[in-house]
């Protein structure tokens, strides 16, 4: 399967301001010698010694992450304004894409701002199918579109819509299989997991880890243990966690913990708070990898930083 992360920020969307491009660019300069500049070669050699932070930037969309189990359809986790720039690749790459199958973990703002502007949804040649556990699912959304909070209600999408309330514990999609599990979180919140052959991926963004969440439980070995992947809520550092406990989002330790308790190999630090720039996204990323230093002899994680436009092949 294929991963694409479209928007990555937590709570409010998160552009990059004037200043921070002035730094990066003024934080280049610095570093360049007349020898970097000789030809094209050297040119791209110095770009691509620049630390990420420099050449690039960690986004500032919210939650919308793509899953890919076959060509002709997609799969979205979350609607934040991400799901715009995922469009907007789409009609790049000339797909005509006729279904989309959208994963809601819950209702904040921040995961459903861009489905207001989905195109998809007005093209009556599109089927849009919506999931979540949450039985009153359409009525939400169709509260989330009344004036005077959009121009339009929910009844001017011309998509063929289906709206399905997840019941048990899974359902398959062709030979994908997606299961869900409650997270804490005000107003809740539910993971997903994605699995194709033997690959598996799991979504589990605005999560408050308690120690619960730890104990090898039947239910949580089934969902968690030696997973290939988490995309995984860490938007705060060790001493936010403390101070907003209940807030219901996650520390980079807890997050690193987790991964490591359950065997799973490659964490993708998730929802990062929107105060933070690209310097500070980078710090908490060292971090995160010293601290995954201190347990040795536990199964090793890969920490990362979700990065908009990041691609991961399972
Ligand atoms: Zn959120
Ligand atoms: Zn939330």
């Amino acid at each position: 399967m294929i991963i694409k992360m479209w928007g990555v920020r937590g709570s409010s969307p998160t552009p990059l301001t004037s200043d921070a491009v002035r730094n990066k660019i003024a934080a280049v300069i610095q570093r360049v010698k007349p020898a970097d500049l000789v030809s094209q070669e050297s040119r791209e050699l110095f770009l691509s010694h620049l630390p990420e932070y420099l050449f690039g930037t960690t986004g500032g969309n919210t939650a919308c992450i793509e899953a890919r189990l076959r060509e002709d359809e997609v799969i979205v986790f979350d609607c934040g304004t991400g799901l715009r720039e995922m469009e907007r690749s789409i009609r790049k790459h000339h797909e005509h894409l006729k279904r989309y199958h959208i994963f809601l973990s819950h209702f904040h703002y921040d995961h459903l701002l861009g489905l207001p502007y989905f195109a998809a949804m007005y093209d009556p040649s599109k089927e849009i199918h919506f999931y979540s556990p949450y039985p009153k699912m359409k009525e939400i959304l169709n509260t989330f579109m009344k004036k005077p909070y959009h121009p339009v209600g929910f009844d001017s999408f011309n998509a063929k819509i289906e709206f399905h309330v997840l019941k048990g514990r899974e359902i398959f999609l062709g030979d994908g299989k997606i299961s869900w599990i409650k997270r804490s979180h005000p107003n809740g919140s539910f993971a997903y997991k994605i699995c194709q052959g033997d690959h598996s991926l799991i979504y589990s963004t605005d999560t408050e880890l308690k120690q619960k969440d730890f104990n090898r439980t039947e239910r949580n070995l089934e969902f968690f243990q030696d997973a290939d992947a988490i995309i995984l809520d860490a938007q705060y550092t060790l001493g936010e966690a403390f101070e907003k406990y209940d807030w219901g989002h996650s520390s980079y330790s807890m997050a690193v913990d987790f991964a490591i308790e359950f065997g799973i190999k490659d964490l993708y630090m998730f929802h990062h708070e929107p105060l933070y720039d690209d310097k500070k996204m980078s710090s908490i990323q060292r971090s995160a990898r010293w601290y995954t230093q201190r347990s040795k002899g536990l199964p090793e994680v890969n920490v990362s930083l979700a990065r908009e436009g990041l691609e991961l092949k399972l």
